[in-house]
């Protein structure tokens, strides 16, 4: 196996990471992003973004490719801190391919005040399967917390994750990406909608109606 089979993969993961701290979700090396890799005659992996390394000076080659043991088969430097959260998640749902992890502004309030953003938009339904949910609180980096993100997140795209910041799952990197811009909108748009004291969710009927059109697209059971 040569140090650079999977350099594809750590190539398509570092440019979503530097895409996500250049739109803002994260700061300096503050959150992760990963990507499943899933191959005959190998045992389950993953590309993730590497411990404390900042995203202006992030390199292709800076991923690094582990096991779920988080042993590094490819790449020189540490994985995430956080990258149990990633096992954990992909152990747990067969339908995720790529993870991102943000410590996104709104987001983050949510994450303060632990209240789950109701389904206020048909987007939400359609792209993140019903509302975002709050994890309890875990110390980062441990079991527990993958295990409670599982548990906030259930069958849908998106958690947050208490009092830490925000996780959007995808069957590819960009729809990861792209559910974690949406939980930043939305968590953005319910903190405002308060302020206002008119918070309108859809009707359970049109959630459900619309819901299932997320679940058709990824593969997932029908309710
Ligand atoms: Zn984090």
């Amino acid at each position: 196996m040569t140090k650079t089979h999977w350099i594809s993969k750590r190539t398509a993961v570092a440019q979503i990471a530097r895409e996500m701290a250049a739109i803002g979700l994260v700061s300096a090396s503050s959150g992760n992003v990963s990507l499943r890799i899933a191959e005959p005659d190998s045992p389950p992996l993953l590309a993730i973004t590497p411990m404390g390394k900042p995203y202006h000076d992030l390199k292709d080659e800076d991923i690094v490719v582990c096991d779920y043991e988080l042993d590094t088969i490819e790449g020189e430097l540490a994985p995430s801190s956080e990258s149990l959260l990633h096992v954990g998640i992909y152990t747990r749902r067969a339908d995720v391919g790529a993870i991102v992890h943000t410590h996104a502004l709104h987001s983050s309030v949510m994450a303060v005040t632990g209240e789950e953003i109701p389904v206020l938009l048909d987007e939400m339904a359609v792209s993140l399967g019903g509302p975002v949910k709050v994890s309890d609180y875990a110390f980062p980096g441990t079991e527990e917390l993958a295990d409670n993100v599982c548990d906030a997140l259930g069958d849908r795209a998106g958690a947050i994750i208490r009092s830490h910041g925000a996780v959007g799952v995808g069957r590819d990197l960009r729809e990861a990406l792209n559910v974690c811009i949406l939980i930043e909108r939305v968590a953005h748009i319910f903190t405002m909608a308060s302020l206002t004291g008119k918070v309108n969710p859809l009707s359970e009927d049109t959630i459900e109606r619309e819901s299932a059109v997320y679940r058709m697209r990824r593969g997932l059971p029908t309710q």
